[in-house]
């Protein structure tokens, strides 16, 4: 089956991205949301894309408007999935809202529709259950800056038809992606596998009184050649996302993870710095220090 119609359910930092992206390779998208007031953020959030394509990718105006007119934006899930061939999940990464949002999804959504998660760090198989359709669920987990960043990993639970499987990739294809199947179950797929421990550990050092963000950053994009550093990458990944993430380890025991989840939270969250979507995190924008040109240098 060729996927034309597509919902995605969460319309934050990376939900507002996928819709985009999916509605400039051509595809009727509708966005859903908790409320109007959520879809009204994600309208402004994907009409700021429009000039990232524009300057990160040559885009016409023409373009960015045509791809903006294919969205549509509903707040009442069962009309927002009645048309849906592919329904992408882009909601809080907190283990029990997600689990509400596949039952309820599970009851209205038409049966020719495929879910994907895009959760982070979770795995299909938490979910599996509470969609009522395992064989037709599966993750495809993209990168934040989607449209340059371009990986899509998909990956697969015990129970997912192969069928779909093959179906997500041609989709993931299709958007502009290059496609990485994983037929494995792996908390965080690749990139977070990696990603994850090495946030974590820039943050242990902060913590430590060993280094500020800065000098943490410094040092690793000198001796690395890199353009970012963690907390550049935490500030363009933006903090709910983290901090979710760190609670629900929490919540499992780990209480490193706490001692991090408690600090983003009182130093940050709780200012209103969420990370450069907001204007600040642990830089300001839209001229971080980090982008200056003699940072590297003294
Ligand atoms: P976010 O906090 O920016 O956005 C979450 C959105 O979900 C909000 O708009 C919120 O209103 C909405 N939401 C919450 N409950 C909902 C519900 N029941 N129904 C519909 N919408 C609901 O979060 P984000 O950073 O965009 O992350 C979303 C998902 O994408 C998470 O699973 C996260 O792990 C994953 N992800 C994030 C990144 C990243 O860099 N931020 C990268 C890859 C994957």
């Amino acid at each position: 089956m060729e996927y034309m119609d597509i919902t995605i359910a969460g319309s934050g930092v990376l939900g507002s991205q996928i819709a985009f992206q999916t509605a400039f390779k051509g595809f009727n998208v509708t966005v859903y949301d908790i409320d109007d007031e959520a879809l009204e953020r994600a309208k402004v959030r994907i009409r700021n894309l429009e000039q990232r394509y524009q300057e990160d990718l040559g885009a016409l105006e023409e373009e960015v408007n045509s791809a903006y007119n294919r969205i549509s934006f509903c707040s009442v899930l069962s009309k927002a999935v009645s048309n849906a061939d592919l329904l992408i999940e882009a909601i809080s990464e907190v283990v029990q809202i997600k689990v509400d949002f596949y039952k309820e999804l599970g009851k209205v959504a038409p049966e020719k529709t495929t879910f994907v998660t895009n959760s982070s760090t979770l795995l299909p198989s938490q979910f599996a259950e509470a969609t009522g359709r395992p064989e037709k669920f599966l993750a495809l987990h993209f990168a934040n800056e989607i449209w340059k960043n371009n990986t899509a990993e998909i990956m697969k639970h015990k129970e997912t038809d192969m069928k779909v499987f093959d179906e997500v990739i041609e989709f993931a294809k299709a958007i502009g992606m290059v496609a990485i199947p994983l037929y494995k179950e792996q908390p965080g797929y690749i990139l977070n596998t990696l990603l994850v421990p090495y946030l974590e550990a820039a943050t242990c050092l902060v913590m430590k009184g060993i280094a500020d963000p800065e000098t943490v950053d410094k040092t690793w994009m000198i001796a690395s050649g890199s353009p970012i550093g963690p907390f550049g990458a935490y500030d363009v990944i933006g903090f709910n996302t983290p901090y979710n993430a760190l609670l629900e380890k929490e919540k499992a025991g780990d209480n490193q993870a706490a001692e991090v989840a408690e600090w983003l939270k009182t130093e940050f969250i709780d200012k209103g710095k969420f990370g450069k979507e907001s204007g600040e995190g642990f830089y300001k924008y839209p001229n971080p220090n980090y982008m200056k040109p003699d940072f590297l240098k003294s």
